[in-house]
């Protein structure tokens, strides 16, 4: 890491299935705290046409071949391996100024995102290529015209260009939708911490796991890559917004109408409630949240709080209590264990921070920290990129504007006062769309109006109190099964969010046919498609030989009021609308007594089920559960049971059936409507 000059290693790109330098003159990456070169960086002379190519040719259509499953299970094989691994990223992180706990979100935040991509993955999306999009829409009266939407893993490449703050998360937090959805894809870190993410990459590459094409990399500047984009293609940026306009109105974007997801500057607000007083635990955990939002990554994130919005009465309680804290954050070099926080990326970011601060000072007075003589505990006061954090103060926010335009990207935050919850929010959509607010209260109804105001102008907002206060993931964390993203100035994309990022990297289609041919194209069965009543009791069929559309229609059964009495006292259900003639009569949806829905679905099972030992292990539930006709005694029920969907599961001995089942009465109404779920081995006897 302190190598001198001609000894450091100079990045490389991974294109085209081979590391490659680039042609013109590499430039140093500087250690953030000793001001050592780490690595040199140069991506010039690139054929970056070539590795759109190859991502198309090779990447995507190795993907594809797979189901989702198989694409889940790589990604948790690449969480494990890099995880196995993880101690020479730590122990390159330092160099970017990370804590150790720093590089944790970076690594392991990042790791852990890849693997709950690939466990989500498994549990939410079928084990096929094709991912049927919501329900069947019936477009013709006689049911033989439908549409179902079904969605495709688009057949380019998703160029991801990542900030410097986050060198592996902000790789993996995009990989991990991409692949899993089948798209192969190009990174492109920010040249100041690159050296981390080629490791990871270079790591990645090394286990194989990924077919080739699936993931190259920009060790440098994109040169023309964007010149080459068509309509396939996804370009996601992180960084800042001027950045951000540049590219999303990149002629050839525009043209080819790519899809282009952004998140960039956001002022984030943290709002104190009315409730929430010096004294209380709401108060208290307000000011942890704060300082600590303040001094993580050294308030490098775009999560960071960069308002806080507090009651005006509570003001100079709150800045005296962040202040004492702010000034025992220890400031240093990371490689030394004490320190809490460590510097900026580089000596330009904290130049850069000064002069923010430099003009928060038009609305705001500086309340605690210098931002001109850091106070270190450890590293070089000159070479280092430290910086104190600082707080600021505005008195009159409602007519500030630079407190409420000018995204200081380290350790700073200004406090706002308010007096009605109907300013906070104001002030809080001054930001102009934020990735996240949090608002500190035990106070229902605040909760509730802080929730409606603040909902359009952000993408997520986290309620802290005293009760979520030990298990809350905090203010800052994006987390893989929440969106993260925001309106406006913070860019007006949305990433992660569970499976809807996935869905990023595909084309929704709406496919109109026959039933029975929308059932061959999407591998589920619907009404009015084919269906094949054989000898053989579905039931007794094991995955290798079940068939979606295998159909059992089963004998009937009356039922009686003896059924419903004796249903009734059995399961303490003495509802009056089965006990009781008069009032049932009375009820607008009843003629009289009727059976409960739960007899009804019971009799349905003992109409269809084989009960003897077979291929079906388990029944795990039913879905979409609806009674449509009252049930009254002497109707003839029979039910008809088709299989919907098979989900083979890649690496059990069973998978997953859906059964379509549909109760009807002696006049061929629909009495109930379900879908029931089972457990089935792939053969049988096993
Ligand atoms: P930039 O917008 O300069 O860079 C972001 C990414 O875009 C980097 O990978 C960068 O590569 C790349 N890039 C820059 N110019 C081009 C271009 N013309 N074509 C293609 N790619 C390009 O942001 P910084 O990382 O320098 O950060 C600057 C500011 O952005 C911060 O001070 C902060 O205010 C904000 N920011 C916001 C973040 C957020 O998530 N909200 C995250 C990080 C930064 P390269 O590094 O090689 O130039």
């Amino acid at each position: 890491m302190n190598a001198p000059f001609k000894t450091v290693r100079q990045l490389e790109s991974y294109i085209g299935g081979r590391w490659v330098r680039g042609a013109g003159q590499a430039v140093p990456l500087l250690d953030a705290s000793t001001g050592q070169p780490v690595a040199l960086i140069d991506a010039s002379g690139i054929d970056f046409a070539g590795s759109l190519a190859h991502g198309r040719s090779k990447g995507g259509p190795a993907l594809r071949k797979m189901s989702f499953h198989e694409r889940a299970l790589m990604l948790k094989a690449l969480g494990q391996k890099l995880m196995e691994g993880k101690d020479e990223f730590y122990a390159l992180s330092t160099a970017t100024g990370a804590t150790r706990t720093d590089s944790w979100i970076d690594i392991e935040g990042g790791i852990g995102t890849l693997l709950s991509y690939a466990s989500k993955g498994r549990r939410e999306l079928p084990n096929s290529r094709v991912l049927v999009d919501g329900e069947v829409e019936q477009l013709s009266r006689d049911g033989t015209f439908s549409a179902q939407h079904v969605m495709s893993p688009l057949e380019g490449v998703a160029i991801h260009i990542n900030a410097f703050n986050f060198p592996c998360w902000g790789m993996l937090e995009k990989l991990a939708p991409t692949i899993l959805a089948g798209m192969p894809a190009i990174i492109k870190p920010a040249s100041q911490t690159a050296y981390l993410t080629e490791l990871m990459v270079r790591r990645i590459v090394e286990t194989g796991i990924l077919p080739e094409g699936a993931l190259q990399l920009i060790s440098g500047s994109v040169g023309d890559l964007l010149d080459h984009v068509d309509c396939q293609d996804v370009v996601t940026f992180t960084g800042s917004a001027t950045t951000g306009r540049k590219l999303r109105t990149h002629p050839v974007i525009v043209e080819n109408s790519v899809r282009f997801t952004m998140e960039a500057d956001s002022l984030n607000a943290a709002i104190l409630g009315a409730d929430a007083v010096a004294g209380t635990e709401e108060f208290a955990l307000f000011v942890k949240e704060v300082a600590r939002e303040m001094t993580a990554k050294a308030g490098q994130k775009c999560t960071a709080i960069r308002r806080v919005i507090a009651p005006r009465g509570s003001v100079e309680a709150l800045i005296k209590a962040l202040g004492d804290r702010l000034a025992k954050v220890a400031l240093g070099n990371p490689a030394d264990e004490s320190v809490k926080m460590g510097p900026l990326a580089s000596l330009a970011q904290r130049d850069e921070v000064r002069a923010r601060i430099a003009d928060l000072k038009a609305n705001a007075e500086i309340v605690a920290g210098d931002p001109d003589r850091p106070n270190i505990i450890s590293g070089d006061v000159e070479a280092g990129a430290f910086l104190n954090p600082v707080l600021l103060y505005c008195d009159k926010p409602g007519s500030a504007k630079a407190v409420h335009d000018v995204e200081a990207f380290g350790p700073v935050s200004t406090v706002l006062p308010y007096d009605t919850i109907d300013e906070a929010a104001e002030l809080a959509r001054r930001g102009k769309g934020s990735l996240v607010a949090s608002v500190f209260t035990n106070d229902a109804a605040f909760a509730r109006e802080a929730v409606a105001a603040l909902g359009p102008w952000h993408g997520r907002i986290m309620i802290g109190n005293r009760v979520s206060a030990k298990s809350s993931t905090g203010h800052g964390s994006p987390l893989p099964v929440l969106v993260h993203g925001g309106p406006g100035r913070a860019g007006g994309g949305e990433e992660l969010g569970g499976m809807r990022s996935v869905k990023h990297y595909m084309q929704r289609t709406a496919v109109q046919a026959a039933p029975w041919l929308l059932s061959e194209v999407t591998g589920r069965w619907m009404a009015g498609a084919i269906a094949r009543n054989d000898t053989v009791h579905p039931f007794r069929k094991s995955l290798a030989e079940l068939e979606i559309g295998d159909q059992l229609i089963t004998a009937t059964r009356t039922v009686t009021l003896d059924d419903i009495e004796h249903f009734a006292n059995f399961t303490g259900d003495t509802f009056y609308a089965h006990m009781d003639e008069e009032a049932a009569r009375a009820n607008p949806f009843f003629d009289g007594r009727v059976a409960h829905g739960y007899l009804i679905v019971s009799f349905a099972a003992g109409l269809f089920v084989d009960p003897a030992p077979g291929p079906v292990l388990a029944n795990y539930g039913v879905d979409s559960l609806r009674f449509l006709t009252p049930v009254n005694p002497g109707d003839t029920l029979g039910v008809t049971l088709t299989c919907k969907q098979i989900n083979p599961r890649e690496t059990e001995d069973y998978g997953e059936v859906r059964w379509d089942c549909t109760v009807t009465n002696q006049e061929a109404q629909v009495v109930a409507q379900y879908d029931v779920l089972t457990m089935v081995a792939k053969t049988w006897p096993q």
